[in-house]
């Protein structure tokens, strides 16, 4: 039983950051390393703020947890020091919990009950005890590779090793299929190798995982595109299934504004992908903002990514634009009402680093040199609107008045398009849906047979946890498939609501 009376007795706290003028000389992560015994008592005495309710909103549903993280459990065993049984039961609902510790928005926070007022001192802070509950067990030993008991002669092939891929590749490894897991690239992990910076997740956690992956039995192939590299004839031979768990990372580029051609104008994962394989060790990037004025174009997420990256590449200046108007500091009821993802100003550890942001502003012009260098860009005051009958987004200047801001590196982080293009999905004979995803049943099952989707192919670009949801939920339908029957549980149904947290 939980102390109801807990949220009284302590203040939410969050974890203390490494001082600025540290954390942008490296690429480390932000969050201070406090030592483990003062660590662990503070976040016992968080997890006791929970009151275990009756109604967990933070744990299931489409306004808390896409794992169904047994949060108020975990919080009960955290406030008692029952960190084994704490790291048994997040294990029970996420492979991966050190990732979603430190990775996700945490969409059960904006549900926990203690949010509804401020009175109540704000929401228990869920993925704090979560990534507690993720590094103590692996400070124990306690994470160990859970090798299945009975093979069931089954191959399959999962295509991608971002979360998605990982997670359905673990489950059905440890159901006692035969699983291997191909990569295109020269390292596993997707997103979470080379588009989330270190400064958010040090690699060495991935690699933790990769390696017990490996002592469980799954197979890795980097290298390898297949579709490709191996056909889809051969991929159909060899395997019994085949899941797809190939991202959404076609990047959304500018085709209107004039000067987009100009050298110095990039998608913002170009940018990523050179500075995370500079920390790999890969050697320096070309696109580098060391002594630039760097412009990154989009308020989201990958965003507010390129404008840590910058920072800490040493950039003369980084501005962040943003077509939609200054978000309000606290949650609207009549916007978005308590428990759903509050519509907030974001602000991220990168945004407190330096630089500056601008909001209601679209680029007019990106302006070049006499050698085709961009120098600087044209900038609008405008007012973002949907057409009430289309539902079509548009953008108007409020005024005529236009500001031009110095940039020699430009960053575009206006969204991903879908799925790439690529020769699998052809062979497979998958049609991508307008808005470029890949399509499935009920039962995660392509129009391809036995050739199953997860993760952001089947979402669009999302999250992480979601990611982990899809994989754990296909690999429940795959293994049904193969055997008639499935143990493994399936958090998430293919047609669940994409939550607005992107
Ligand atoms: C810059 C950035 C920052 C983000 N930050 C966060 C965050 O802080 N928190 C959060 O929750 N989410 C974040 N996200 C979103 C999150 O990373 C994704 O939702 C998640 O990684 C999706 O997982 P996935 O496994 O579906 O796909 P991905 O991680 O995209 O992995 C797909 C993999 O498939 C491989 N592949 C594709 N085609 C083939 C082929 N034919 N053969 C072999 N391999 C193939 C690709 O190389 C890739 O490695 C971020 C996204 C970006 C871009
Ligand atoms: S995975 Fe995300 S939503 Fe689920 S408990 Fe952790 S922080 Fe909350």
């Amino acid at each position: 039983m939980a102390d109801p009376r807990g949220f009284l007795k302590f203040d939410r706290e969050e974890p203390a950051k490494r001082p600025r003028t540290e954390r942008v000389r490296d690429w480390r992560e932000v969050y201070d390393l406090t030592p483990p015994d003062e660590r662990n008592a503070e976040v016992r005495h968080q997890a006791t703020r929970c009151m275990d309710c009756g109604i967990p909103f933070c744990h299931s549903g489409s306004a808390g947890c896409p794992l169904g993280n047994l949060i108020p459990e975990w919080n009960d065993l955290v406030r008692q020091g029952h960190w084994a049984a704490a790291s048994d039961r997040l294990h029970a609902t996420n492979n991966f919990p050190e990732f979603t510790g430190k990775l996700c928005p945490a969409p059960c926070e904006a549900g926990c009950v203690l949010a509804i007022s401020p009175m109540s001192g704000g929401a228990v802070t869920i993925k704090r005890v979560e990534a507690t509950i993720a590094d103590v067990s692996w400070e124990k030993g306690l994470v160990e590779p859970l090798v299945a008991e009975v093979s069931s002669g089954q191959r399959v092939a999962v295509v991608g090793s971002g979360p998605a891929g990982l997670a359905a590749a673990q489950q059905l490894t440890r159901a006692g299929h035969e699983v291997t897991v191909f990569e295109r690239d020269d390292r596993l992990g997707g997103l979470l190798r080379y588009g989330i910076p270190a400064f958010k997740m040090e690699k060495k956690h991935l690699d933790r995982r990769l390696a017990q992956l490996r002592k469980e039995g799954t197979q890795f192939v980097t290298g390898c595109e297949v579709g490709v590299d191996l056909t889809v004839e051969d991929l159909r031979a060899q395997y019994d299934a085949v899941v797809l768990a190939v991202g959404a990372l076609r990047g959304r580029d500018d085709t209107v504004t004039p000067g987009r051609e100009l050298a110095g104008v990039h998608l913002a994962m170009e940018h990523l992908v050179q500075a995370n394989r500079q920390v790999e060790g890969d050697g320096p990037p070309e696109i580098d903002a060391a002594g630039k004025h760097v412009v990154v174009i989009g308020g989201g997420d990958t965003g507010a990514d390129c404008y840590g990256t910058a920072t800490r590449q040493g950039a003369l200046s980084v501005t962040q634009l943003d077509q939609y108007p200054l978000p309000p500091e606290t949650r609207d009821d009549d916007v978005s009402p308590w428990p759903t993802w509050p519509y907030i100003l974001r602000t991220y550890p990168a945004h407190d680093e330096g630089g500056e942001r601008k909001f209601g502003v679209a680029v007019k012009r990106f302006v070049g040199d006499d050698g085709g260098r961009v120098r600087a860009i044209e900038l609008q005051q405008v007012r973002v609107s949907r057409d009430p009958e289309t539902g079509v987004r548009e953008v108007v200047p409020v005024s005529d008045e236009v500001e031009e801001i110095p940039a020699d590196l430009v960053l575009l982080a206006i969204g991903f398009d879908g799925v790439e293009e690529m020769r699998l999905l052809d062979d497979l004979g998958i049609e991508l849906t307008r808005n470029g995803r890949v399509s499935c049943g009920t039962d995660w099952q392509t129009d391809a047979p036995g050739v199953f989707v997860c993760g952001d192919a089947h979402r669009g670009a999302s999250l992480v946890v979601w990611a982990i949801a899809e994989g754990r939920s296909v690999a429940n339908a795959v293994d049904q498939y193969l055997t008639g029957g499935s143990d493994l549980p399936a958090p998430v149904h293919p047609t669940a609501l994409p939550l607005a947290v992107v």
